[in-house]
Parts: C-alpha cells; structure tokens; sequence
C-alpha cells in the first residue's frame, strides 16, 4: 500500500521512499509512498524521475493499482531491490500547472452554482485548459462574458484552499457535499477527502489544488457547446 503524500501536500516536489515492490509485468516500480498523482478526477497523471544507486529513471506516469501506485518506466530498466532507497522528483511544471487548472475549474464551477445554480457533471484537463460539462439549460452565449468576469474576481479575491480528509458520516452531513453527486461514492469507501475553496466552493475531490486562488492567473473561456438541451460543455484556458 503507498501512502499519498500529495493528499494532504500538494507543493512536495521530491521525496526520499523505499521500494516495495517491482511489477515487470507494468515495467513499474511501488513505493512505500508517493507524491505523484496517479490520475483521476479528470486530472492527468504525473511524471517525473525516480534515482536508485544514482541510476536516474524516467517515469513515464503514474497509475493506480488497487492499494498501490505504479510508477510506469520509460524504456528497460535493470530492476532495483525491494527495500532499495530512491530519490524522486515530480515533473514540477506540468503538476504545477494542472494544480492550477484543477482550481481553476473548482473556481468555475463555484460560480455556475452560486449564480445560475447549475450543476457539474464531469470535466478534464490538461495543463493550462479545460472544459467541464454542466446541467445548465440557460446557458447561452451572452452568459459567456458575465461568467468570465465573476471567475476573475474570485481569482483576485485571493481565497484559500483548504483540504481535510472527513469520516464518510461526517462528509455526508455537508449539504454541499451532496449536491456535487458524493452519494456516487462507493461504499466500501470509510473517508472523504474534501477540497474547499473558502467561501465559493467544496467537493469531494482527490486531485492536487493550489493553496489560494490568486494563483490561478486569468482565467479565459475559449469556448461552449450545447450537448443537448440541459447538458451544456464550457472551455477554458489559463492565460496568466
Ligand atoms: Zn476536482
């Protein structure tokens, strides 16, 4: 089992772990704990580099495995030891930049509930763009203007994230929580971690978020489509 060491640090860039496994199958290495995101939530996987015996690998991503995360080999490596230290290093930039992104989105959808009270249904991302797809039946294109204006302002309203892991009971309590689809939660699933921004926004959420949303940077919507009469799809990309 690894332990997450992103779920509670977002900003931890390298990390010092020992190998707990070696899977030659997946050409992947387990570690006793990890800080890249294996994906998920519409946040894409991180990469980076793993150092054993000053041999430096290329991670290719990351990819969840049950308990474990796999960190996936670029190329042929000679397997390391279990129990083998190793040094490793996130691809800073590209995480950096989706934390961004995936506040960016939370900041979006925070505004499209509390000023049309519509509903996200799903989304993606990759560094710097997005889209989100919303129960949003007035949405149309003179919205488009208004709503990049409010998503702005909370940007410069520099609020704080604040991330807490919740007893399932104690999540379900939050009415807030319910309305973003947490009864979907599988049940053999004992703990919620929970992503705020203050004051806007909260979901259940296990992707990796800046602490404020100042450092979002502006925020453009590029684009929206109509997929079908109340599912409405809105772009966005990071311009600042
Ligand atoms: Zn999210």
């Amino acid at each position: 089992m690894t332990e997450l060491l992103y779920q509670t640090d977002s900003y931890l860039k390298d990390f010092i772990a020992r190998i707990t496994k070696v899977d030659l199958e997946n050409n992947a290495i387990i570690l006793d704990r990890t800080t890249f995101y294996p994906g998920g939530g519409g946040q894409p996987a991180d990469s980076g580099t793993i150092k054993v015996n000053e041999v430096l690998m290329q991670v290719k991503r990351a990819r969840k495995a049950g308990p474990d995360i796999l960190h996936i080999i670029d190329g042929d490596f000679d397997a390391p030891v279990v129990g083998q230290a190793v040094i490793a290093q996130l691809d800073w930039e590209h995480r950096y930049q989706l934390m961004r992104t995936h506040t960016a989105m939370h900041i979006l959808c925070g505004v499209i509930f509390r000023d049309y009270g519509a509903s996200v249904t799903g989304g993606s991302m990759e560094p710097l763009a997005g889209r989100m797809d919303f129960e949003f039946e007035t949405m149309r294109k003179e919205l488009v203007q208004d709503i990049e204006s409010a998503i702005n302002i909370e940007v410069e309203n520099a609020r704080s994230l604040r991330v807490d892991i919740l007893p399932r009971d104690e999540a379900f309590q939050i009415p807030d929580l319910i309305r973003t689809k947490i009864n979907l939660l599988p049940e053999g699933i004992s703990e919620v971690r929970v992503v705020e921004i203050e004051g806007l926004d909260l979901q259940a959420d296990g992707g990796t978020h800046v602490n404020n949303t100042s450092e979002v940077g502006q925020i453009e919507i590029t684009d929206y489509k109509s997929k079908g009469k109340i599912n409405k799809r809105i772009y966005v990309r990071l311009v600042g």
